[in-house]
């Protein structure tokens, strides 16, 4: 059965009786707290940071500073190649902000390499991120799961602490990729 129904749109929203716009003042301070400060200085400098549990070998990314499957404060912070494959992507018409976008972005999750530490196949260290050079069909075909990637980064100067240091990762194309390519 089809129910029809009436699409309602922004402008119906704003003439219902009774709705009152407003622009709260609100400024705040968010503490991003020790590990993740160290994360985000990291970034600054180009580099992806972890922590380490030496209990039982995880890595954490971003860092944690509490291992929840050992119940114990991480041990160290290690940093990690700005390098991975992807794990998952999508095509995205979502902006950050949850606006929509005219021109879709390819965004997922990034399995980082973490040489040394222990990585299941369900859990691991990762980063949701955009994916740049990754195209629609890839996504749509499943090329792009298991694709090999690299952190692009803005120039030092532009950097400022944030996840946004890096602008995207891109796929390894050859003479870059390194020795496992
Ligand atoms: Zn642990």
């Amino acid at each position: 059965m089809r129910l029809e129904g009436t699409r309602l749109k922004e402008q119906d929203f704003q003439e219902l009786p009774g709705v009152i716009y407003y622009k709260p003042y609100t400024r705040y301070k968010f503490s991003a707290g020790y590990a993740v400060s160290v994360f985000l200085e990291g970034l600054r400098n180009g580099k992806i940071i972890g922590a380490v549990c030496r209990r039982c070998g995880r890595v954490f990314v971003p860092p944690r500073s509490y291992c929840e499957y050992c119940h114990r404060p991480t041990d160290e912070f290690v940093e990690l190649p700005d390098r991975g494959e992807i794990s998952t992507a999508v095509i995205s018409y979502i902006s950050a902000k949850r606006g929509r976008l005219e021109e879709p972005v390819i965004v997922g999750v990034v399995r980082l390499e973490t040489p040394g530490y222990r990585q299941d196949s369900y859990e691991f260290a990762g980063l949701f991120h955009r994916l740049c050079g990754v195209t629609e069909e890839d996504v749509k075909t499943g090329r792009a799961i298991g694709m090999k990637v690299k952190a692009r980064w803005k120039p030092p100067e532009e950097r400022t602490g944030s996840i946004l240091d890096i602008e995207c990762f891109e796929p390894i194309t050859t003479g870059e990729g390194g020795e496992e390519q």
